[in-house]
């Protein structure tokens, strides 16, 4: 008999940032193999992973939309392709451990990854294999954490776990302010009114309109990410 855990089925979000580290290059293999073998522990117990990954450590659609002329929908396009690169990687590093994995991308890449189908996700997952859908939602002015939010609700996953550099939601920015302050739970109009850069405002509405609890912790910190998969609450902090 399967062992009950907090969640049975989560949506990992991995940002490109994250992925990235303090590596020079784009992605730090360390990181990616530290997901893959935490992701690994958990689904071993049976727990469904499901996993967004942004793209931000190649390109930004909207840092780079207006440069020599280069609108918001080609830039945008270009940072779903990012994404697609990361999800490729973490495949590979994934499957190097023996842990069976998809990826399904939102606009049709054949040769490459499978197209999304929501129910072919759904039975990917109750076999025990980890997916990973890419290139966001497949639509430009729209950011990878909508993505995590809407495929969260679409698979039903319990909850959207975002994976980020630093340990949860502060009331200032920690980079600049030595005084900011760790929050522990946050009400999704707290998210909303008080400006707290974690997800944008699509992101959060669509999770507050479909009850999806946002867990958002440190990466960084060995057995963080299982940690969080698992439903501890010491380290991560959450909004609901
Ligand atoms: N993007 C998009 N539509 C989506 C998801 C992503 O157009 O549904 C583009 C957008 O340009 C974005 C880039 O892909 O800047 C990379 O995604 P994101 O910035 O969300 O990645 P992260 O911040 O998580 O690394």
């Amino acid at each position: 008999p399967k062992r009950s855990f907090k969640w049975q089925r989560v949506l990992l979000k991995v940002s490109g940032e994250a992925l990235c580290g303090n590596h020079e290059q784009n992605i730090d293999p360390k990181i990616t193999m530290s997901i893959a073998r935490e992701v690994a522990s958990v689904t071993r117990l049976g727990i469904e992973v499901a996993i967004v990954v942004g793209g931000g450590n190649f390109f930004r659609g909207s840092s780079w939309a207006g440069c020599s002329g280069l609108d918001r929908s080609s830039a945008d396009y270009i940072g779903m392709l990012a994404t697609v690169m990361n999800a490729i990687f973490l495949q590979a590093t994934m499957e190097s451990i023996g842990i069976p994995t998809r990826v399904q991308t939102a606009f049709r890449m054949s040769e490459v990854a499978e197209p999304y189908i929501r129910r072919r996700a759904i039975r990917h997952l109750e076999k025990g294999r980890v997916v990973i859908f890419a290139a966001g939602i497949g639509n430009p002015f729209f950011t990878t954490d909508t993505a995590a939010a809407l495929r969260c609700a679409e698979i039903n996953a319990e909850v959207v776990l975002k994976a980020t550099n630093v340990d949860g939601v502060y009331d200032d920015d920690p980079r600049r302010n030595p005084n900011a302050r760790l929050l522990d739970t946050l009400s999704y109009h707290d998210v909303t009114s008080k400006d707290l850069s974690v997800m944008d405002m699509t992101a959060i509405t669509l999770c507050q309109e479909n009850n999806i609890p946002v867990v958002v912790f440190n990466l960084t910190k060995p057995g963080n990410i299982s940690k969080a998969i698992m439903g501890e609450r010491k380290s991560p902090h959450a909004w609901a």
